[in-house]
């Protein structure tokens, strides 16, 4: 289906990213499943292309773009060209906005630039062994030394964990207070900064997601981003930028999972003929095209309202529970219409499926999606009893 959203000069930066993606992420991707991660030269190559950071002001080394197209754009194409477990999108626009949106001048100026050229790769710390979708459960405490910050306490689950050089980590500053976190950025050779092994996973296999600890880390008051008992609520405003980022994710890789079956199908025969002409394979095609155009222009709609700063919280959730959900589906079917095949890991739509799993996990699970978009209907049990 024709999309709408995009101007001419959306459509050739499409066609170079293309080319870069499949000539340095695409090209590297089975050598990188087999070492265990992404080369951090990738991030290099980005970056000299533009590709890292393109919100940033230009003094910064950015190319102050704040159209998210560009960004979803870069998404998509690495997502069907590229490497799946190359994070730049967590790097340019999960991460690195924390420091734009919150730091000052001096931090700006000095985090900012490296970030923008891959020198820097990036990585956010919320998640510890007790506390992920509840975040106010977290343990990882930060004290108020007066010259600087004492951080103690551990991260799991860390996207970027072992290639990471700079850190936001969310920690209690406030004993008393459920929601008294700050935030702090913590950089690679920082004493007391350790990261344990990279985490065996079902799929994503050269995502490098790692833990993280911390043992009296001495955080400067430099590193402090915002007001160090605001973290929670700048977390909370984060969050629907990486709802958006996973729901683009989710839906391009539900897309090229769509097109790996569809060529599968026309081409495997059973019983003198494709696949794809039993009437039940064409069913579950159609099924699948219209909930994947649909929820296209959902997500698609969805990208020009962030762009126009109105993105409400509930609808980034429904594009993530709905995304998320989709692609596990497409997938599923996927690996059903190309019987043993489809369990075989040579085959694409394999590691796709696995890959998929963690999208209703991750950036929230599908459960706490319909928590937000059920509590935005007044149904909010903490408010009803
Ligand atoms: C590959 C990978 C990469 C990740 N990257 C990062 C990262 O870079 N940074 C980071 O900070 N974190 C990261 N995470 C962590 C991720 O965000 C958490 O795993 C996720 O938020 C879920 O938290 P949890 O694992 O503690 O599950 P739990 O919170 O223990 O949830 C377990 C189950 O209970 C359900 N549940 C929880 N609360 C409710 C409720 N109120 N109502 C109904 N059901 C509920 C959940 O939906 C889930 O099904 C990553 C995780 C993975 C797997």
């Amino acid at each position: 289906m024709r999309r709408l959203i995009f101007d001419p000069e959306h459509d050739s930066f499409r066609d170079s990213a293309r080319r870069f993606f499949q000539r340095e992420i695409g090209a590297n991707a089975e050598r990188w499943r087999r070492q265990g991660f992404v080369d951090r030269e990738a991030f290099v190559k980005a970056g000299e292309q533009g590709y890292l950071l393109m919100w940033a002001d230009e003094q910064y080394g950015g190319a102050g773009v704040d159209d998210f197209r560009f960004e979803q754009i870069l998404s998509e194409e690495n997502v069907r060209y590229g490497d799946i477990c190359f994070y730049h999108t967590l790097h340019s626009r999960l991460v690195g906005p924390y420091i734009g949106r919150l730091g000052n001048e001096e931090q700006k100026a000095r985090l900012l630039p490296k970030c923008a050229s891959g020198e820097t790769i990036l990585g956010i710390a919320m998640t510890e062994s007790g506390a992920g979708s509840d975040l106010t459960g977290m343990k990882t405490r930060a004290e108020d030394k007066g010259g600087y910050w004492l951080l103690n306490g551990s991260k799991t689950y860390i996207s970027n964990g072992i290639h990471g050089d700079l850190f936001i980590v969310a920690a209690r500053t406030v004993p008393d207070s459920r929601h008294g976190l700050g935030l702090f950025v913590v950089e690679r050779g920082m004493a007391g900064f350790e990261r344990g092994r990279k985490l065996e996973k079902m799929g994503l296999h050269a995502q490098d997601t790692a833990e993280l600890f911390f043992e009296n880390v001495k955080v400067p008051k430099a590193n402090v981003l915002g007001d160090p008992a605001m973290g929670f609520k700048y977390l909370a405003q984060n969050l629907v930028e990486e709802r958006l980022i996973s729901a683009v994710g989710s839906l391009a890789h539900a897309q090229v999972g769509f097109d790996v079956t569809l060529d599968y199908i026309k081409e495997r025969r059973a019983f003198g003929k494709p696949i794809g002409a039993f009437q039940n394979s064409r069913f579950k095609m159609a099924e699948l095209r219209a909930q994947l155009d649909a929820l296209q222009v959902f997500v698609d709609q969805a990208v020009l309202e962030h762009n126009a700063g109105r993105l409400p919280p509930e609808t980034a959730a429904e594009i993530k529970l709905l995304t998320s959900e989709l692609e596990n589906r497409v997938l599923d079917e996927g690996v059903q219409l190309h019987g043993g095949a489809g369990y075989m890991d040579e085959y694409r739509i394999c590691r796709m499926f696995t890959d998929a799993r963690v999208s209703r996990i991750f950036a929230g699970s599908s459960e706490i999606m319909k928590e937000i978009i059920g509590r935005s209907l007044g149904l909010d049990d903490r408010k009803m009893s």
